[in-house]
């Protein structure tokens, strides 16, 4: 499978990035670390007259803190957040994503932002960055603007970025006090989430508080199991509750049937996996 011909830039700052992008309007498109995008080139599912290598653009790397964040340039690499100290400490819940995603390949080639931007229903990204109430900076011909993960997401492969812009960094709020895990039914060839579910909480006594929780691959995008969470609010978590309240986690939500997993199926995976989630983050 060979890509359909197309220029190539190589910007090396953020202003060079976006004029280039700004300029080739529809016909332009970011490259990352190249996971999806190539696939679709070589596919010819996408044919754009002018791609942009983000590689050497400085902005869009890098893992800092703040005293109550953790911010990740859209660069860095699912193996990179994978062994990040500060993230490790911070918002372990990130680490624990990063190293569920495929094979060490694609860890070291794909990107949070690329992830993110591409917006594929079946990513793990998705689940963590709701669960984890982030806020995802972007940079467009216009200047900056920040949109909560919550927002971000509008469909399958559709996201807030308006053509031109470029996902800058993601803004995590450190948890560390906070209990997290993602319980992933990953498909058997690709490790793509049939299911995943995310979540973060507090505990204070036995009770939970607070609590997220954000599911990926059951849907056409990632959902917050609202129902859930009031269920478990408060509440002591003992595994009969645990049990009970995720049988209500896609309650109101359109399931995804395809070859690989019946609606049906995927909405049992995501009782089975926020259970899971909840009571591995309980300990
Ligand atoms: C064999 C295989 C298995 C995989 N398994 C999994 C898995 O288990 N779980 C999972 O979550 N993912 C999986 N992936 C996808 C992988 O995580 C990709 O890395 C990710 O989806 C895209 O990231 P990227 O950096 O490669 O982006 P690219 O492929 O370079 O770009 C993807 C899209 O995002 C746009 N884009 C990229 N960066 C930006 C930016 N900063 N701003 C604006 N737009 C941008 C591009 O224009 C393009 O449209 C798999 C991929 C492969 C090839």
């Amino acid at each position: 499978m060979i890509a359909p011909t197309f220029a190539y830039a190589r910007p090396t700052s953020l202003a060079e990035a976006l004029d280039a992008l700004g300029r080739a309007g529809a016909d332009g498109r970011a490259l990352a670390g190249g996971q999806s995008l190539l696939p679709l080139l070589k596919m010819r599912l996408a044919a754009p007259a002018l791609v942009v290598d983000l590689s050497r653009v400085p902005d869009l790397h890098g893992i800092t803190e703040t005293a109550d964040a953790v911010r990740i340039g859209a660069l860095e690499t699912h193996a990179a957040i994978a062994r990040s100290e500060v993230v490790r400490r911070e918002v372990p819940l990130m680490v624990q994503t990063a190293s569920r995603i495929a094979d060490p390949q694609v860890r070291n080639r794909g990107t949070l932002g690329g992830s993110l931007a591409h917006a594929d229903p079946a990513a793990d990204w998705p689940a963590a960055v709701l669960a984890l109430d982030a806020v995802v900076e972007i940079a467009g011909p216009g200047g900056t603007r920040e949109v909560v993960a919550a927002d971000f997401f509008r469909g399958p492969f559709a996201t807030a970025l308006e053509p031109g812009e470029i996902l800058v960094a993601v803004r995590v709020p450190k948890t560390a006090g906070r209990r997290q895990a993602y319980a992933k039914f990953p498909h058997p060839a690709s490790g793509f989430a049939v299911v995943g579910v995310a979540t973060t909480f507090a505990l204070e006594g036995d009770r939970a508080r607070a609590v997220r929780i954000a599911v990926t691959g059951a849907s056409t995008r990632p959902f917050r199991a609202r129902e859930t969470e009031s269920l478990l609010e408060g509440q002591a978590l003992s595994e009969a509750a645990v049990r009970e309240a995720a049988q209500h986690a896609a309650t109101g939500m359109e399931m995804v049937g395809d070859v690989y997993a019946s609606a049906e199926w995927r909405r049992h995976l995501v009782a089975v996996m926020t259970a899971r989630a909840v009571l591995a983050a309980r300990g």
